[in-house]
């Protein structure tokens, strides 16, 4: 460390008054900007110097005698507000000094001797006495560095549908909604849930209009999702489309009233639910038989002890219940959703008709994150007054947006990040912001944050070298309805025949902790390039003859990256090299929950036109000047959404094509992916005509981000240090 040199040889002090450059007065040192000058005491010969500069470093409230002084120059425009020590000349450059009464510009000197002085600052501000400077919110309403809206956000926003139409067939599973109404009248009532539990043995049925206010909210709450029974296909009960675990059943310890009551997945207490007939004439529900659910082993079994078989539904005080005379009972019609749900023909090319195998039983996973380990340096960013604070926390955003400037401020020449510290912290704000708005989690419980934690860590190796990381903690759920029970032919579980497999349909809270590299390691030419880091790809996994890797085969056989719902994306392959769409294995969303139980990943692009399916919707692109951020790349590399045909083109990079990986380099934005349908498979049905359908890729398979430079990867082969993510 350089610090100022004693010299014990003090040599006669000259007095600056009356020198020859010696002139004006106070009024020049502000107008120059000056903010400190040196002060001279004509007593003690002593000069006291607020801010003393030695190469790179600062120092405080130095005091020197003056040995000679070398020359005195004139006030000039910009000058520094601290003094210049250089120990090669052994000067020191004084920009102004006064006694209290006149001023000297540009004094030039010798050394003396130190007399004292007050210790190195961390910084010039620190030395100037500034407050460190205020940290402005580093993600703000950016037209290119922005994330795609929370499902929680999106679902509150205003929404009436152009139309409804009666539904005329009623062909299972649809999506429908039940009114008093036969015609489009403001004074409907529909069937909705209720907001909140009630007396913790389900949510209400509420009869709701439709006011001129309305959101999706509004539809996604009388949204219902009409199931035949396999043995009956003429009796239907009647599941929620916004939390699906939970069904119509009929509460016979209350007044008969119907409630939505839990009946899927993991339930603490387990109901059952009411299936009904309908009279197309009459337009009357008929209750007819019931069903109770178990969740210990998964099954409904037939309620041989219920007693309201042939009640009918009742619309009355704003609730339904069940009534023994239709006399007194309600029409009731069905409408068709006019949001599409829907499972879309490039999710299931092969017209796959949905299987009927049972559910496979959840999985319960350890659902707590420890930060107890986590390094000090990083606390702020995930409590407050050392208590932990999950979600979306103006605290904790403050520390977050210092860190990033830190890390960017903390910089050596010649490095940088991959982007603008905003795409950071735009995708902790919305990953902060993911929230469970579905009621269709085993054990997850509705409101709760599904990405609890998401800090910056800048930790140094052993060469001193900085490596900063995005990490990331999730629950590996969206907030929005999974749409799990839609998925044509969902992975099975066990190594017998498919036909004799439990099939995933339940979801649960998993548990990641996942670290981003965020500083810019550059990008590979070709996969092989990574093959020194990465173990267990898809293209590994493969027995017997196999081709060269490529972009598809050479990629992961678990999860790529981070979407910004918290769920986490696998690559277009499955693990038997087939595109997962082929298989008719997702939902409408383009996920499906694994063997492994967990949240639903995802392999595919969820995008639609209209409401939400994906993880991010049209409302997100208005104003903007690009696809909002949608996830990340465990290479660190940003996932955007895809450039919409015949709307995009004023988009920035709209005209720059996607390469091999999927991404592309244009304006501010350094290398990143996009969501893309733009390449067309070919599906080959034995005894049927081809059928080609696009393939929605999130990330595509193999990473582009050059890994051989980062100190941590998820699955890295050797070398993994964890300690770059904070400790914990
Ligand atoms: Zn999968
Ligand atoms: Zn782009």
């Amino acid at each position: 460390m350089r610090s100022i040199p004693f010299r014990l040889n003090s040599t006669g002090i000259i007095s600056l008054k009356g020198s020859a450059a010696v002139a004006t007065l106070t009024g020049a040192l502000l107008s120059s900007g000056l903010q400190a000058a040196d002060t001279y005491d004509g007593a003690t010969g002593q000069v006291t110097a607020p801010v003393v500069r030695v190469g790179d470093d600062y120092y405080r409230d130095v005091v020197i005698t003056v040995g000679t002084i070398v020359s005195i120059g004139e006030a000039a425009e910009g000058d520094p507000n601290y003094d210049t020590y250089s120990g090669d000349t052994g000067q020191l450059s004084i920009p102004a000094i006064t006694d209290g009464n006149i001023f000297a510009y540009n004094v030039v000197i010798t050394l003396g001797a130190l007399i004292s002085q007050g210790g190195m600052c961390d910084s010039l501000a620190d030395c100037l006495g500034e407050e460190e400077p205020e940290v402005e919110p580093v993600a703000s309403d950016h037209a290119i560095f922005y994330g795609a809206a929370a499902f929680a956000d999106w679902v509150e926003t205003s929404y009436s549908a152009d139309s409804l139409a009666l539904t005329t067939n009623l062909t299972t599973p649809a999506r429908v909604m039940l009114s008093d109404a036969p015609t489009l009248v403001s004074d409907a009532n529909y069937l909705s849930i209720s907001d909140a539990l009630t007396n913790f043995s389900g949510y209400s049925a509420e009869a709701l209009g439709i006011s001129s206010d309305s959101t999706y909210r509004t539809y996604y709450s009388k949204l219902l999702r009409l199931e035949a029974e396999t043995s009956d296909s003429s009796c239907y009960h009647l599941r929620s489309h916004l939390h699906p675990n939970f069904a119509i059943d009929v509460d016979e310890d209350d007044f008969d009233n119907l409630k939505f009551r839990n009946n899927f997945g993991d339930a603490a207490t387990s109901y059952g639910y009411v299936c009904f007939t309908y009279d197309e004439s009459t337009r009357m529900l008929q209750a007819k038989t019931r069903y109770n659910y178990s969740a210990s082993d998964f099954t409904y079994t037939q309620d041989s002890s219920f007693e309201r078989g042939n009640y009918y539904i009742k619309l009355a005080n704003g609730g339904y219940s069940l009534v023994p005379s239709s006399s007194e009972a309600t029409k009731l019609y069905f409408y068709d959703s006019p949001l599409d749900f829907s499972v879309p023909f490039d999710f299931n090319p092969a017209g796959t008709t949905p299987v009927a195998n049972p559910a496979a039983p959840y999985v319960s996973k350890p659902a707590d994150f420890n930060l107890s380990s986590l390094s000090s340096e990083y606390t702020a960013q995930v409590k407050v007054d050392g208590i932990a604070a999950p979600g979306a926390n103006a605290t904790t955003r403050t520390a977050a947006d210092a860190m990033l400037l830190k890390i960017e401020n903390s910089l050596a020449s010649g490095e940088s990040l991959r982007y603008d510290i905003k795409v950071y912290a735009a995708f902790r704000d919305g990953l902060l912001s993911s929230t469970l708005q579905s009621d269709g989690i085993s054990n997850g419980v509705l409101g709760q944050n599904l990405v609890p934690y998401v800090f910056f860590t800048n930790e140094e190796d052993s060469s001193g070298v900085s490596h900063p990381y995005m990490v990331i903690m999730s629950y590996g759920n969206p907030g929005s309805p999974h749409g799990l029970m839609d998925v044509p032919r969902p992975p099975g579980l066990g190594t017998g025949s498919y036909d004799s497999s439990s099939v995933t349909r339940f979801t649960n809270l998993d548990r990641y902790a996942i670290g981003i590299p965020m500083k810019d390691y550059g990008e590979v030419s070709a996969v092989d390039d990574n093959e020194s880091v990465l173990s267990n790809q898809l293209w590994d996994d493969v027995t017997g003859s196999k081709g060269a890797r490529d972009v598809f085969n050479y990629a992961s056989a678990n999860d790529n990256g981070i979407m910004i719902s918290g769920a986490v994306m696998f690559p277009v392959y499955n693990n038997r090299l087939m595109p997962s769409q082929a298989d008719a294995e997702l939902s409408a969303n383009g996920c499906h929950v694994g063997q492994g139980g967990g949240g639903p990943h995802c392999h595919a692009d969820g995008y639609e036109s209209q409401g939400v399916l994906g993880v991010y919707n049209d409302a997100d692109y208005e104003g903007k000047e690009h696809p909002p951020l949608v996830g990340f790349g465990y290479d660190g590399i940003a996932l955007f959404g895809v450039y919409r045909e015949d709307q995009d083109s004023q988009l920035e990079g709209f005209g720059t094509a996607l390469d091999a990986w999927g991404g592309h380099e244009h304006d501010s934005l350094g290398y990143h992916y996009h969501a893309d349908r733009s390449k067309s498979l070919t599906l080959s049905i034995p005894g049927a005509a081809a059928a080609s359908y696009r393939v929605r890729s999130l990330i595509l398979g193999a990473y582009k981000g050059k890994l051989t430079g980062t100190p941590y990867f998820v699955g890295k082969k050797s070398g993994n240090d964890s300690a770059f993510l904070g400790g914990i």
